[in-house]
């Protein structure tokens, strides 16, 4: 009797979900952001359905952890034929992490920029390979976005409170802010890439947190590709790379935050392999005073945060050092000169727009064409 009525019930509930499926799939018609269930059911039709080109896919190995304040997450479908174990293979992507954040943190007080920060102007100091290499392409964009994108900014950046030294987060004097600002300027740093030394012409010090989390995603993306594992998704703290399609044959999905602040919604949804994607935006990290809000990107000119009304600005391309740096240039010039630049370049980003009626997206032609979708 027993057994019958838990057959009875299995079968109620399968018809169950299935009536869901035909339901949420009349929905989806109508609208794709139904129920969590409408995603579920959408794998599930993948599964039956004619597009799924693997049945069984094999599933990805996921590696987290916390580096440079912040948390990471790697995604990667291990190697039919391994030369290292799937432990090592971890600790090797744990490794490579922790040592851009030993030589490029301005949080610890022995990393390399750090002591760089503590040198005197006008002496040069060595730097390893990699800290030179991120500061070289740092200076390029500075050059390329007309100074947007600074290094040069730490001493600004910890004025406003945003930085390692923990001050207040206030709106600084401006005979302070005026100190600070006169030593700023990424033309003031001297690169000798024979020896691998840097010079600064003032006591400026360098902040590397908008370009080496996007490094620090290369270095791993790089490691992994030596190993020969072509299937993989690198994410630290929100600086993404891609390699492949995701074992079921489907590209990556990467979510682009509605740039609220408080709860966390997802604005638009890209499909994305064989490329990098970062995000810049004001709606993180930033404090308010009389209605008015201050966030951690600081326009080097005037030494303020930025001030229009783009919220957020998500860049693609080939590395994901290039597109973290570049996502806060942009955040910096403002829409208009930022898809300027796009355009110039054509570099793929997408830009959202704080106006009355809420958040407003737009694309730049080559994010129209990358993701094939206007958004
Ligand atoms: P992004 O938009 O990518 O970068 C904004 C940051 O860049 C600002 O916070 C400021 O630091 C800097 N910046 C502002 N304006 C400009 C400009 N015009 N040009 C160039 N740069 C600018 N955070 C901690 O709390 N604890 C830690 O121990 C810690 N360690 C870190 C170690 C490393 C190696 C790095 C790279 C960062 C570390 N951070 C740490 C900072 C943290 O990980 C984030 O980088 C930071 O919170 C900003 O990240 P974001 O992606 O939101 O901002």
């Amino acid at each position: 009797m027993l057994s019958q009525r838990i057959f009875y019930l299995m079968i109620l509930a399968v018809k169950h979900v299935f009536q869901r499926c035909v339901m949420a799939c009349r929905a989806m018609t109508q609208t794709f952001f139904f129920t969590p269930l409408v995603f579920f059911c959408a794998l599930f039709i993948q599964g039956c359905g004619k597009e799924s080109p693997v049945e069984n896919p094999p599933s990805l190995h996921t590696f987290t952890g916390q580096v440079m304040g912040t948390w990471y997450s790697v995604k990667y479908l291990p190697p039919a034929t391994a030369v290292l174990s799937l432990k090592e293979l971890d600790d090797q992507i744990h490794v490579r992490l922790s040592h851009v954040d030993q030589l490029m943190s301005t949080y610890k007080p022995d990393s390399e920029v750090s002591r760089f920060n503590r040198a005197l102007p006008n002496e040069w100091f060595e730097v390893s390979a990699q800290t030179f290499e991120v500061v070289s392409l740092a200076q390029a964009i500075s050059d390329k976005t007309a100074g947007a994108f600074d290094i040069s900014v730490a001493r600004l950046v910890n004025l406003w409170g945003f930085g390692p030294d923990h001050q207040a987060v206030q709106i600084p004097d401006e005979d302070r802010l005026f100190a600070v600002l006169i030593e700023v300027g990424y033309e003031k740093i001297e690169l000798h890439s024979s020896e691998l030394k840097l010079r600064k012409k003032t006591s400026l010090r360098i902040d590397l947190s908008a370009i080496a989390k996007g490094y620090g995603v290369d270095q791993v993306a790089n490691f992994l590709d030596e190993t020969g594992i072509t299937i993989y998704m690198v994410e630290v703290g929100g600086e993404i790379r891609t390699r492949g399609l995701k074992p079921n044959g489907k590209p990556w999905r990467i979510a682009i935050e509605e740039p609220s602040t408080g709860q966390r919604d997802v604005h638009s949804i890209i499909d994305i392999t064989d490329h990098a994607v970062a995000t810049s935006g004001d709606y993180r990290n930033y404090f308010e005073k009389n209605g008015q809000r201050f966030s951690h990107t600081i326009d080097p000119q005037t030494g303020y945060p930025i001030t229009h009304n783009l919220a957020s600005v998500t860049v693609i391309g080939e590395t994901a050092a290039e597109v973290d740096a570049l996502a806060t240039a942009f955040s910096v010039l403002g829409l208009d000169q930022a898809m300027q630049y796009a355009k110039a370049y054509n570099v793929a980003a997408y830009f959202i727009v704080k106006e009355q009626e809420g958040f407003v997206g737009k694309a730049s032609d080559a994010f129209i064409a990358m993701t094939r979708k206007e958004l």
